[in-house]
C-alpha cells in the first residue's frame, strides 16, 4: 500500500482505520504479525465503497470473523485486514410467528444463539461454544456433534469484488465439509437462519449439555484455533496424530493437545512458526505411517 492508498482509506473510514496493526488480539490462537491495516467497517455501504476500492487497487484483504480458524504468520498480513462491526453484526426478527433470524456476518455466534433461546427458537444449540462469527461458520460451514451450520442458511447476502450487493438462496449456497463455494473477494454480510420454535428452559438444557461434551473432549484451557486438520474421509485426523505419537508434542510454545490431538494449543509463548512447525511434522509423520495427507482445516495467511 502506498502513501495514496492510505489516505484514500483514511478519508473513507474517519478514524476506524489503523495501521501496522498487531494482529495476535484478532485470532483466537494469539499469535501472528501485524496487518498493514485493520479496518472496522460498520456500514453496509461503507464496506461496499471498500471493497470495490480495495478490488480497483489490487490490494489484498482479509475479512476477519473472531480469527478461531486463522493463523496469521509471524511477518503478518501485507494488505487490510477488515472486521465487521456495528450495523453489520446486528440481529432482526420480524415478529414473534416468524421461525427465522436476519443475522449479520459480524455477530459474534454466542450472541446469535442467545437471542435464539430468549426469542424460544431452537436448533443451533449444538455450535454453542464455537468461538466465531455468523460469517465465518458460513464461510467454513462450522459442524458440530454431526451438524453443519449451511443445512440452517436460507439466503446469503453478500459483496461483490465490485461492491454490489447480492444474495444467494438455499438451492445456489454450495455447502461442502468446512467449506461454502464462494467467488475469491466475496464478502458475506448477512444471513437468514432457519429456526424452529422450542422452549427456551428446553434450549438452555440443550446448550448446557453441548457444552459440557466439548469441555470434556476439546482442550478449553490453552487458546487454539479449533481442529487444525480437516477429517479424511472415514478417518479422524486426531486419531491419526494420536497413533503417529505425536500427542504432548512441544515445538517452543506450541503444543499438539494432550486431551484432542486435533487441536495445537498456545501453552503461552507460542509463534507461528512453532504452530506452522508442528503442522508439518504432524503431517508428515502421519502420510510415512499411514500414506494419508492431511489438510489444514485452518486458514494460513500472511508472510
Ligand atoms: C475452542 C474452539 C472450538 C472450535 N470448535 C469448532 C467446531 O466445533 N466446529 C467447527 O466447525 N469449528 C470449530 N472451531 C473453529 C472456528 O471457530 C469455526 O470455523 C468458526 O466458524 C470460524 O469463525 P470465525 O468468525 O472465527 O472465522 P475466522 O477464523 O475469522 O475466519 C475463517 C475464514 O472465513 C473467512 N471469513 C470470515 N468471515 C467472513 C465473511 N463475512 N465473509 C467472507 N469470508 C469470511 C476468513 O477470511 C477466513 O478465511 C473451533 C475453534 C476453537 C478455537
Amino acid at each position: 500500500m502506498d502513501k495514496r492508498h492510505k489516505e484514500a482509506l483514511i478519508r473513507l473510514s474517519g478514524d476506524k482505520v489503523v495501521f501496522n496493526c498487531p494482529m495476535a488480539q484478532y485470532t483466537t490462537m494469539g499469535v501472528g504479525g501485524a496487518s498493514e491495516a485493520l479496518y472496522k467497517a460498520d456500514e453496509l455501504d461503507e464496506l461496499r465503497l471498500l471493497i470495490a476500492f480495495l478490488n480497483s487497487e489490487h490490494i489484498p484483504y482479509l475479512i476477519i470473523g473472531r480469527g478461531s480458524n486463522l493463523l496469521i504468520k509471524d511477518n503478518g498480513f501485507e494488505g487490510v485486514a477488515i472486521l465487521l462491526k456495528g450495523s453489520l453484526a446486528g440481529i432482526e426478527r420480524k415478529d414473534g410467528d416468524d421461525l427465522t433470524v436476519l443475522a449479520g456476518a459480524g455477530l459474534p455466534l454466542v450472541d446469535l444463539i442467545t437471542f435464539c433461546r430468549n426469542s424460544g427458537l431452537g436448533g443451533l444449540e449444538c455450535f454453542a461454544g464455537i468461538p466465531g462469527t455468523v460469517g465465518g461458520a458460513v464461510i467454513m460451514n462450522a459442524g458440530a456433534f454431526g451438524n453443519e451450520f449451511g443445512s440452517r442458511v436460507q439466503t446469503l447476502e453478500m459483496i461483490t469484488r465490485e461492491g454490489n450487493l447480492i444474495q444467494k438462496d438455499r438451492a445456489q449456497l454450495m455447502f461442502s465439509y468446512r467449506r461454502l463455494e464462494i467467488e475469491d473477494g466475496q464478502v458475506a454480510v448477512r444471513a437468514r437462519i432457519i429456526l424452529e420454535r422450542e422452549s427456551k428452559e428446553v434450549v438452555t438444557g440443550r446448550i448446557a449439555d453441548y457444552l459440557k461434551k466439548r469441555k470434556i473432549g476439546q482442550p478449553m484451557e490453552y487458546p487454539s484455533s479449533g481442529s487444525v486438520f480437516k477429517n479424511p474421509p472415514s478417518q479422524y485426523a486426531g486419531r491419526l496424530i494420536e497413533q503417529a505419537g505425536l500427542k504432548g508434542m512441544r515445538i517452543g510454545g506450541a503444543m499438539i493437545s494432550e486431551k484432542h490431538a486435533n487441536f495445537i494449543v498456545n501453552t503461552g509463548n507460542a509463534s507461528a512458526r512453532n504452530i506452522l512447525d508442528l503442522i508439518f511434522l504432524a503431517q508428515s509423520k502421519v502420510k510415512e505411517q499411514t500414506g494419508i495427507e492431511l489438510e489444514p482445516e485452518i486458514k494460513i495467511v500472511g508472510n
